[in-house]
């Protein structure tokens, strides 16, 4: 190893970089890392993504927020790169590079009607109730009586069962104020869950599934007849498992019938592909095909149909946004990388080296390990003695750009927690209105 101590610039704060942050600072307790955020705030989708009323999901910030405040780790938010500072000034100042900047762009749906007004990504829309800045204004329209949802994913499970539940089960939860006011507001009847494939092939997971029994004002409704007999063949062991207990809790739905009296319907529809989306400026209406699973793929072949639709959201997946010079995969929607080797001295972890795929704790092992490949590389290679953080510093001195720190960041959370008032926290949703309160 060289007898330089190596400078790590990690761009991304939120769980794979700070997972990374900790692995590093654990192995090169002397080094200096810097992990930089677009954003004042850290955490990523755990504080973006991660549903307002999954709140003990969220707790791992805690952990996320012990790396941040560790000596020779250095938390910069509001700096972005590629706007702020570029990639190149970045592997100047840096003997390491980490590139964790996610996936938060919305894989289009490639239909006609996509355009239309009320048509979303779940990207935006989660943005928009988590209270990220840049969904703060998307006001959505939920005037309508009918939502479609496309995607069998959680996300997608996330949007159904916040717009399902009352302002009573939404108490506890950390929904935006503004979110909290259009929900109440909306007189949504229909929200429908469209899967291009079956039941089986669904990625949803059996918790949030189950958590659509407890709503007061839902009736779940599933047509048994979209329920498999049994199982098909030439399923994996963990995809057969999941199946199994999915198709279980959806048996016990389509059991309970209509229940009338609910006001709030949430209908399963399987192995229904979206062909266009109609309106008159705004969508009125979804067009789809029935479809069939050949190989783990829908196949589009059946009759078309179509469903009343106020509002459309789509869930099926996500692509990072790369930033100028950075190699990037656009295929695949990632950062061009070898596991995780991108070019000398930068590497990828987490979503944007993966793609959008796996929960929380998922991106630990992979920034685990990375942190190993680093280590490894350096061994060989050696730290080249580049200058770090200073050079940075004095680049965002001559732009007038202020960081936002870690004592910033915790100025931002205790006066959020105090606007919470019983709620978990009261989210500042506009940059301006969380730079003041990171001055304190
Ligand atoms: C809607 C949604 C709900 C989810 N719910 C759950 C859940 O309930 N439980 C669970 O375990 N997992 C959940 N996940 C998955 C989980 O959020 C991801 O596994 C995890 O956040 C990925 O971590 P990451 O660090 O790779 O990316 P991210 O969390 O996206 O973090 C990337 C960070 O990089 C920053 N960044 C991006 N570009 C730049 C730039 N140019 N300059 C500086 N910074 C930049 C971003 O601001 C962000 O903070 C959910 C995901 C989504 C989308």
């Amino acid at each position: 190893m060289s007898q330089y101590i190596p400078a790590v610039g990690i761009v991304g704060a939120g769980p794979s970089g700070c997972y990374l942050a900790d692995a590093i600072n654990r192995k090169l307790p002397d080094g200096r890392i810097d992990i930089f955020d677009r954003l004042p705030t850290p955490f990523g989708l755990v504080r973006g993504g991660v549903a307002p009323d999954h709140q003990g999901t969220k707790n791992i910030a805690r952990q996320f927020e012990r790396t941040l405040g560790k000596p020779g780790v250095r938390f910069l938010g509001n700096v972005a790169i590629g706007r702020d500072i570029a990639y190149r000034e970045l592997k100047t100042a840096y003997d390491v590079l980490v590139i964790t900047i996610g996936a938060l762009q919305d894989r289009r749906l490639g239909i006609p009607g996509e355009d239309l007004d009320a048509v979303y990504g779940s990207g935006q829309f989660v943005a928009w109730y988590n209270g990220i800045p840049d969904g703060r204004d998307l006001d959505p329209r939920l005037d309508g009586k009918s939502i479609a949802i496309i995607g069998n994913g959680n996300v997608a499970l996330d949007i159904a069962r916040l717009l399902g539940k009352t302002p009573g089960e939404l108490a506890t939860s950390d929904l935006c104020a503004h979110a909290r006011a259009a929900f109440e507001a909306a007189r949504i009847e229909d929200i429908w869950l469209i899967g291009r494939r079956g039941p089986v092939e669904a990625s949803f997971t059996t918790a949030e599934l189950a958590e659509f029994g407890e709503l007061s004002r839902v009736a779940v409704l599933v047509d048994p007849s979209q329920l498999p007999q049994a199982m098909p063949e030439g399923l994996g062991d963990e995809q057969r498992k999941l199946a199994e207990k999915n198709l279980e809790i959806l048996r016990a739905y389509a059991a309970r019938g209509a229940q009338s009296e609910r006001p709030v319907r949430i209908h399963f529809m399987f192995n229904a592909a979206p062909l266009a989306i109609r309106g008159d400026g705004r969508v009125r209406e979804l067009v789809l095909t029935h479809t069939r699973v050949e190989h783990g793929r829908p196949v589009p072949g059946g009759e078309t149909f179509s469903i009343a639709a106020d509002t459309v959201v789509s869930a099926i997946g996500y692509r990072s946004t790369p930033f100028p010079e950075l190699p990037f995969d656009a295929a695949r929607g990632t950062v061009a990388n070898t596991q995780g080797r991108v070019e000398p001295g930068v590497y990828a972890a987490g979503w944007c080296k993966r793609g959008p795929q796996g929960v929380v704790p998922a991106n630990r092992a992979d920034s685990l390990a990375v942190a190993d490949l680093i280590l490894a590389d350096l061994a060989t290679c050696g730290a080249s003695g580049k200058p770090g953080g200073a050079l940075i510093d004095s680049l965002l001195e001559e732009r007038g750009i202020r960081p936002v720190g870690f004592s910033g960041w915790q100025k931002i959370n205790a006066a959020e927690i105090a606007a919470g008032q019983g709620r978990p926290r009261e989210k500042l949703a506009r940059i301006e209105d969380l730079l003041t309160a990171a001055q304190g």
